[in-house]
Formats: C-alpha cells, structure tokens, sequence
C-alpha cells in the first residue's frame, strides 16, 4: 500500500534569531491539530553537534529531554506543550546525524562508484528523513522549523532539501512560512519592512517564494506595513501575518487564527477546515485564558547557576506557570545566583526550587538554599541536581556527616552521598547519562504516592550521578524517607521529609511532562504548599 501524502509546512527564519520560529511553528501544528489533523513538529538545527546535549544552556537555552532520551533543542519542548504530544528524538535532525548516516553508507558501499556530494545524498537523506517521520507516524501534516536564519552557510543544505520537496510534491502540498522581523525604533513607532523585504530576498535567491510572512513585530502590524510588505515580498497581503507580542505564548495561535490561517492553508491543501466548530478549541481557550488570568501572586525563589538566560530553565518557568494557573494563582519567579547567595537571600518567598545543573560552580550556594529550606520548613523542590545536592544537606545539617558532598564536586571524597553512576566513569560526554523516561516505584502511604496518586510512575532523567545507598540507613534515622526508586529498588529517585510542610526532591525531571492544563504532580503540589494552600 503506498502511504498516503502529507502535507508540509516550512518554517523559515529572517533578519536575526530568536524571533520565536519555535512559537510561530507550534501555534501552525496547533492550529492544525484543532482542525482535527494528524499533525507533528521537526526540529532542523544545522549546527554541528550531533545533538544538543553537549551544548551550554546558558547561550542556547535549555535541553528538552525525550522519553526516548532524545537530547533536543528546547523547540522540541514547545512543540510538545503546544500539542500535548511525546515527540520522539527524530524530530531533532542535526547536521551532524545527517552527515553520520551518509558517511557511514559511503563506508558502507551504499553508493559505490559515485562521487558522494551534498546535492544529490546530503539533501536525499534530509528529504528522506522528513518524509520517513510524516509516513512513519501517518501524519495529515508535518511541520518542519529550520533553525538558522536564511543566508546562514549551515543552512542551505537543508532549505534545498525543503525547496526540492516542493517542486517533487507540488505547490498544493507543501507551504514555506517565513519569520521576519518588524522593528519600529523611531519615536512615532512606524513599523520598518526593510529586513522583511531583504530576508525575503535572500529566501528567493536559494529559489523558495514563502507562501506566508510571519511578522514579528510588538504591536499588531499595521495596514499600510502589511500592504508594502506584501508588495514587496509577493506574498498576498492576507497571507501576511501579524506575529505581535501578546501575554503568553499559548495565545499566538488565536492571534493567527484570527487572520485567517486556517482557512488560506486549507484552501492551499485542498482540504475543509474545521477549528472553531471543534470542542478542543473551546477547551484550548480556556487553558489559555486561565494562564493569562493574574492571580494572587505566588513567590518562588530560584536557585541555580545559569540564571542569566531564562530560556536555560523554559521548561521549569512554564510548569511553575501551568500549576499556578490550575490553583488560579499566578507565579513570580525570583532568580537566585547560588554563587552569590546570602544570609537573607531566600528570605520572603513561599516556596525554593533548585533546578537541574552541572559542576561545582555555586553548588555550595544551592546545598546552603536546601538546608535553609530545611531549616526554615520553607517548600522546597529539588530536580536533579536539587535532589542530590538536598542530599548532600541532609547528611552534613541533619545527620552530622561534615564531610559529606557529592562525587561530582569531589571525586575523591570520603563521604560521597551522592556517587557516579555504575558505567559512567570512563564515559565520554555526549549521550552518555542516564537518560529518557523510566518507571518510579512509589511507596504506598507517602508523600509522593499522595502527590501523584499512583504506585508507579514513569519519568525522564538526565543525570550521571546518584544517591550512594550506603547511605540509606541513617538518613531514614534522622527522618529522611526515599519513597520513590527504580530498577527493583537500585536508585533513588524520590526524597521526602515527612515531618515538614513539602520537602520534596526529584532525580527525575518532572518539568519535561508538564502541560499547560495539566501540570506534572510535583509541580502542582509544590505551589499549592508555596500558596500554602
Ligand atoms: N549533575 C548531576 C548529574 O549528572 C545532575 C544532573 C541534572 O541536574 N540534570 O547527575
């Protein structure tokens, strides 16, 4: 049988980055998916990692773990919220792992006798790619972001791929939507076309005519910007749309349902479509208003080291946000360099959460912000490196181990109650933690059982150490009960002080399965005790 086709949207991006191609892209796929299509996001970064996972947060954001253990753009992330839907780490196409399957087919044999070049078997592997996931997983459509901005050298093999897609399917089956920028610097506040029109340009001259701009701009575009850029870029001015700040990313898809999306890309496909009849639209709008609805503030401190970018931790802020708006309260976050912590840093807060991290710098700071949690029976949740490290303080405040640390600030230390992973000492850094989704017993009668109101629970990990069981006993003395462990016992994964109001920590990451409208457990409880209700 041959697989039926889908249809692809291309998002390009123009003029700078960051212009939130990521947003632009989810808000088409949901869209889309309100319309009652099968529908998916790819991510293309034509960077030359092979994945994300070896890149620093604080310059590029956060890595958005996979159930598969994908390590992935933080876009993948997005997509996942916006959908409601596990994307699998194939969504995530690198130069690299583009490069790696054509080199090993060259070694192979695979093209004996042929001159191996990017044009034809680099842009066949990434056209095959993209096709494989949309027929793999039946799509209707697939949207696929390219990362970069046009005129970029890492890019063009990748948006010839797209561009030949085109010509192979036909103009009824793919659409290039391309995000630009519309700054306005002068006082009067006049939207400016020129980098549109440039951008635009330099899309052409790669042979791709987008089908629709994307326009981000602050405030809603203006007619007569709209009507130039449309003469300028040869785009119908319909299909111009206004990509405006508003409260939250989740509302951009109304503000482009609102021009008209749907229908002029139902037109282009030959298909009817259906958003606003749909009940998942009503239901999309109400998730979005109730994160857009200011409530009584919730303050949570933040303690970590890269606190610099937001983006490092997009996935901890937005659970934090999806369980506040569930409780109907709103969410402020402090930042908290843990390098530069003080006496009377934390204090005024409702609630401390440590994200995950890596390294020595600061973590002294974060093992202090866990004991005066503890100390002070202030909520505390600790993911990842804020469950190791509240470890840590547990075992010198509360059970008298002075020297107690982590292997991976010292590796030679005497008492490491937190130690490397079995196999992981000689490993090389990428791909190599413990990574992806895996089952969690939950003890029955306790907290966490009570938080997630199940015996067993599946979560995804990124770590390389872990709690020392060595250790279990005198900790379970002084109070701390572990209530929460995977294969057959052999790791902890929960932490809990039952004697105090919510000290909770997480070897898992239980922000990579939060969605707005239905918060992750940890989260919602944790707010809860930080609203003190
Ligand atoms: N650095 C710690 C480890 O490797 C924690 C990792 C994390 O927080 N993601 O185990």
């Amino acid at each position: 049988m041959r697989p039926r086709l889908a249809k692809f949207i291309f998002v390009t991006g123009g003029v700078m980055s960051g212009l939130g191609k990521g947003v632009v892209s989810s808000s088409i796929a949901k869209l889309l998916q309100l319309s009652d299509q099968r529908v998916s996001c790819v991510k293309i970064d034509p960077y030359l990692n092979y994945d994300a996972g070896t890149m620093n947060p604080i310059a590029h954001g956060e890595v958005f773990v996979t159930e598969d253990g994908g390590e992935c753009d933080m876009d993948v992330g997005n997509y996942e919220r916006f959908l409601n839907q596990d994307m699998p780490k194939s969504h995530n196409i690198t130069t690299s792992q583009v490069y790696s399957t054509v080199i090993e087919k060259e070694r192979r044999g695979d093209y004996l006798g042929a001159c191996v070049q990017i044009i034809p078997h680099v842009t066949e592997e990434i056209k095959s790619r993209i096709r494989r996931t949309a027929e793999e997983e039946s799509l209707d459509m697939l949207v696929v972001e390219c990362g970069g901005t046009v005129g970029d050298i890492e890019s063009l093999p990748f948006l010839e791929a797209l561009r030949q897609i085109r010509v192979e399917d036909g103009p009824e089956s793919v659409a290039f939507v391309h995000v630009t920028l519309a700054p306005s610097i002068d006082a009067v506040g006049e939207q400016k076309t020129k980098p549109t029109q440039h951008s635009v340009q330099e899309l052409r001259r790669i042979g791709i005519q987008p089908d629709y701009v994307a326009v981000r701009c602050e405030k809603e575009l203006e007619g007569p910007t709209r009507k130039k850029i449309a003469l300028f870029t040869n785009v119908p001015e319909r299909d111009v749309l206004s990509c405006h700040d508003v409260g939250t990313i989740f509302r951009v898809p109304h503000v482009m349902y609102d021009q008209g999306i749907v229908d002029s890309m139902f037109k282009k496909f030959g298909k009817v479509g259906l958003v606003n009849t749909s009940n998942r639209w009503a239901d999309w709008t109400s998730i979005v208003d109730s994160l857009e609805r200011p409530g009584e503030d919730v303050k949570i401190a933040m303690v970590g080291k890269y606190v610099d970018l937001p983006d490092s931790y997009v996935s901890v802020n937005l659970a934090l946000r999806h369980a506040g708006a569930s409780i109907g309260r709103s969410v402020s976050i402090d930042w908290i360099d843990s390098e530069t912590l003080r006496e009377g840093s934390l204090g005024g807060y409702g609630g401390i959460i440590v994200p995950g991290g890596f390294g020595t710098r600061g973590a002294e700071g974060i093992i202090a912000a866990a004991e005066h949690a503890r100390a002070t029976d202030t909520p505390y949740l600790g993911i990842c490196f804020g469950f190791q490290l509240a470890a840590v303080a547990f075992a010198r405040g509360a059970c008298g181990i002075g020297g107690a640390t982590s292997s991976e600030l010292d590796s030679s230390a005497e008492d490491p109650v937190v130690g490397i992973l079995p196999g992981q000492e000689g490993a090389g850094m990428g791909g190599s933690l413990r990574l992806g989704a895996h089952e969690i017993e939950l003890t029955g009668g306790s907290r966490a059982e009570a938080i997630y109101g199940a015996r067993s629970i599946t979560r995804r990990h990124r770590h390389r150490y872990e709690f020392n069981l060595d250790y279990r006993g005198r900790f379970a003395r002084e109070g701390m009960v572990f209530s929460g462990q995977s294969d057959s016992g052999r790791r902890m994964e929960v932490l809990e002080i039952p004697s105090l109001r919510f000290f909770v920590g997480v070897q898992f990451h239980p922000e990579f399965s939060s969605r707005p409208g239905s918060p992750e457990g940890a989260f919602g409880a944790f707010v809860s005790a930080a609203a003190g209700i």
